[in-house]
């Protein structure tokens, strides 16, 4: 059966973006949900450790996911798991968030952070070794890999740039690509190709990534070309073959860049109106839980802006129409 829950503003996800609105929310005493298809801390909860988040120096991801959801808590607001299937408008223009148990949750506004997810590539040991090795964040994890040798996976922008970014820590950096030539951008690879502690293994797929308690070891690689395998020492291993934004429960089209990513103004506003994105699933530089968290305070102002905006304009549209509706019967008489 369908129910239908009314709220001021619905936050969906509950990564480091959405616990940080929901904590704003509660702090401006609206009246919001948080609807959370897992485990409160999104991102966080994949991260061994965390160590440039300011004013905490070294913090494990799940120790600060239960922070920052204690936190929200405290503020009041009502964290509901939930599925979140698809966002549409109805006539009225209201946003109707459908969860997957049948509720469907209807509010004026909307704060999307639902972040993202990086591709996995789907080989032993990938699962088992991250965050002991295994990583898909360059500027999260590459401090923790100083001096040592590694690998990094991909020939988009993403892994030539952060390969090369990674060399400030690591004293040598195989770049292990399966075409015989980048998809990046010329300047980039240039960087790269230039940098005397990176090396490009080409036309190369990782088949096994492998270990033992302390970590990863070594790659098992095969050459596509000839079909040769090889065993590759290294102590990490960054996968960088695409990062897919969670927009597709988005039932209207709503701008995005090339990448699938959000595009917002300073406020935080999508293209559609009432709709709000912050963090991962928003187009822009950098994706830190810093960014996140101070997208996600901008949005929440900026979505309490807009609901006294639209309260006004309602007030006033409404009271428009009583007073035609007033004057109408004079206009009767006259006519
Ligand atoms: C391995 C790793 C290590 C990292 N290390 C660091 C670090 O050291 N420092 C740093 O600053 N950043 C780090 N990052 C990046 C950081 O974690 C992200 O930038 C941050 O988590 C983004 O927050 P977010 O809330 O926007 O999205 P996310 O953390 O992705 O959270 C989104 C939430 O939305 C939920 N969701 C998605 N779709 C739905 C749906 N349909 N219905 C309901 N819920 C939904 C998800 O379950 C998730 O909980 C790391 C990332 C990874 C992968």
């Amino acid at each position: 059966m369908t129910t239908t829950q009314d709220h001021e503003l619905i936050i969906v996800g509950a990564g480091p973006a959405g616990l940080c609105a929901a904590l704003y929310a509660g702090r401006s005493e609206m009246d919001a949900v948080l609807l959370e298809q897992g485990a409160p801390g999104g991102q966080l909860l994949l991260t061994e450790l965390v160590d440039d988040y300011p004013g905490l120096e070294e913090v494990g991801g799940l120790e600060l996911a239960e922070r920052m959801t204690e936190h929200a808590a405290k503020f009041g607001v009502e964290s509901t798991y939930g599925v979140v299937e698809s966002i549409r408008r109805d006539e009225a223009g209201r946003f109707l968030v459908a969860v997957s148990d049948g509720t469907v949750y209807r509010s004026s506004a909307v704060v999307l952070t639902a972040g993202g997810t990086p591709r996995r590539l789907g080989v032993p040991g990938e699962e088992e070794f991250r965050g002991q090795g295994v990583s898909y964040c360059a500027i999260c994890d590459g401090a923790f890999f100083k001096g040592q040798t590694i690998a990094v996976v991909g020939g988009g922008d993403s892994a030539v740039e952060e390969g090369e970014f990674l060399t400030r820590y690591a004293e040598k950096v195989y770049v292990i690509h399966r075409r015989e030539a980048f998809r990046a951008q010329a300047v980039l690879e240039e960087r790269l190709l230039r940098n005397p502690r990176a090396e490009v293994i080409w036309h190369t797929v990782v088949e096994e990534i492998r270990g033992d308690d302390s970590g990863v070891a070594s790659l098992a690689l095969r050459d596509v070309g000839t079909g040769e395998t090889s065993e590759l020492p290294v102590t990490g291993v960054f996968i960088f073959i695409g990062f897919d934004p969670n927009t597709t429960v988005l039932a209207e089209h709503v701008e995005h860049d090339a990448g699938g990513y959000l595009l917002t103004d300073r406020d935080m506003r999508t293209s559609v109106p009432g709709l709000f994105a912050a963090g991962d699933v928003r187009s822009q530089l950098v994706r830190q839980i810093t960014t996140a968290v101070g997208d996600a305070t901008t949005a929440v102002f900026a979505a309490e802006k807009y609901l006294v905006d639209l309260a006004e304009r309602e007030g006033s549209e409404s009271a428009a129409a009583g007073s035609e509706g007033a004057a109408a019967p004079a206009g009767a008489t006259s006519a």
